[in-house]
């Protein structure tokens, strides 16, 4: 079991691992704007590297995506008192583990289940 400041700790570090990756956010909607103006002024092999960069920066992005949705998930658990327990099988979840991934939603059985 965690305690109630180790369950504070943990957030904290959910809270800034989610403002760095809207910060990256942000910023990754920058770069794609000057992709798209690039592309009007380059020849068309530069354009097929651009539009390559362009699928490699939105694989980027759908990870991204999927990590927030994890980080808000293990927030909102934390919110509703059900921090610390596999969201699957409902045992507890191993501190260390939890220590190295602050939003991990399963325990290790399950993780090793899951592949
Ligand atoms: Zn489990």
């Amino acid at each position: 079991m965690l305690t109630d400041a180790e369950i504070e700790t943990l957030k904290e570090t959910l809270q800034a691992s989610l403002a760095e990756l809207e910060r990256i956010d942000a910023s990754s909607a920058d770069s794609r704007k000057a992709v798209e103006l690039d592309q009007q002024s380059v020849g068309r092999l530069s354009r097929m590297d651009a539009m390559q960069q362009q699928q490699m920066a939105l694989a980027t992005e759908r990870r991204r995506q999927t990590e927030k949705r994890k980080l808000q998930a293990a927030l909102s658990r934390i919110a509703a008192g059900d921090y610390g327990f596999c969201v699957r099988c409902g045992e507890d979840i191993d501190p260390p583990r939890l220590r190295i991934d602050p939003a991990a939603p399963l325990c290790g059985d399950c993780a090793k289940g899951a592949g």
